[in-house]
């Protein structure tokens, strides 16, 4: 489903991603660990299109992401993107929301828009809020509506970046539930978390970027109870 080549993006002198080469498979769900800085978010970014990357290959689904290509437009409406800070409309209800993007960049049919948008609230968790506008939603709620109106788009696949890090600590559970429950469905999801527990019992893989490389790649739990690089080893006994 996602092909990274070698990937390697600079910030003018600062190479950020220095060689990255990954896959994710239909259906898979693989964490992203690593420092502050290490390029996590970069790298997710460079995925669905909302960076440009200097050299190595991304590919979804076999068509090649290029920030500068028209294809883009496509690309970004088949791999959703949630983010820490949920990037709600605050003018908007959470409904109004969800059917922003299925509306007005996709172009589907309102009514049928609304009543999908319906459907995918409920799905997580938030039948009877529709109508509430994101300042009275608690951030979990908020959260959760982000990831209906990701779900909205149809996407392949879902791109989470520290979903929960914004979160007051007795949200990330109603979160993390969602979440645990599209992978269950079969969702391919790219998850950048500090939540071990989560990647431990949900991902399939992890994968530590360290200095904007992959310093360790592995099935969850072997990665995370049992990691190889004293780097890994060290940034573990450091968040566990
Ligand atoms: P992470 O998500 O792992 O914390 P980021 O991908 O946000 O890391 O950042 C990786 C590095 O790239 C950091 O050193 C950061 O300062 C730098 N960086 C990120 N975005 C930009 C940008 N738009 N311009 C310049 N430097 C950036
Ligand atoms: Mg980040």
């Amino acid at each position: 489903m996602i092909e990274l080549d070698d990937v390697h993006k600079r910030f003018g002198d600062h190479e950020v991603i220095r060689g990255v080469s990954a896959t994710v498979a239909r259906g898979e769900v693989v964490c992203i660990i690593g420092p502050s800085g290490s390029g996590k978010s970069t790298l997710l970014r460079c995925i669905n299109g909302l960076e440009t990357y200097e050299a190595g290959t991304i590919r979804i689904e076999g068509a090649k992401v290029d920030a500068h290509d028209p294809s883009i437009r496509a690309i970004r409406t088949q791999v959703s993107m949630v983010f820490q800070r949920f990037n709600l409309f605050p003018h908007r209800t959470a409904l109004e929301n969800v059917i922003e993007g299925p509306v007005f960049v996709k172009g589907e049919p309102r009514q049928e828009a609304l009543e999908r948008g319906r459907a995918l609230l409920a799905r997580v968790g938030l039948a009877g809020r529709e109508d509430a506008k994101p300042g009275r939603l608690s951030g979990g709620q908020q959260q959760r509506v982000a990831i209906a109106r990701a779900l909205a788009m149809r996407p392949k696949a879902i791109l989470f970046d520290e979903p929960t890090s914004a979160l007051d600590p007795e949200l990330v559970g109603e979160v993390l539930g969602v979440m645990r429950g599209l992978a269950e469905e079969g969702m391919t999801m790219v998850v950048v978390t500090h939540e071990m527990g989560f990647a431990r019992e949900v991902a399939d893989r992890v994968l530590f970027l360290d200095g904007g490389v992959i310093v360790e790649a592995g099935p969850a739990r072997q990665l995370l109870t049992d990691p190889q690089h004293p780097r890994t080893q060290d940034f573990l006994r450091r968040v566990l």
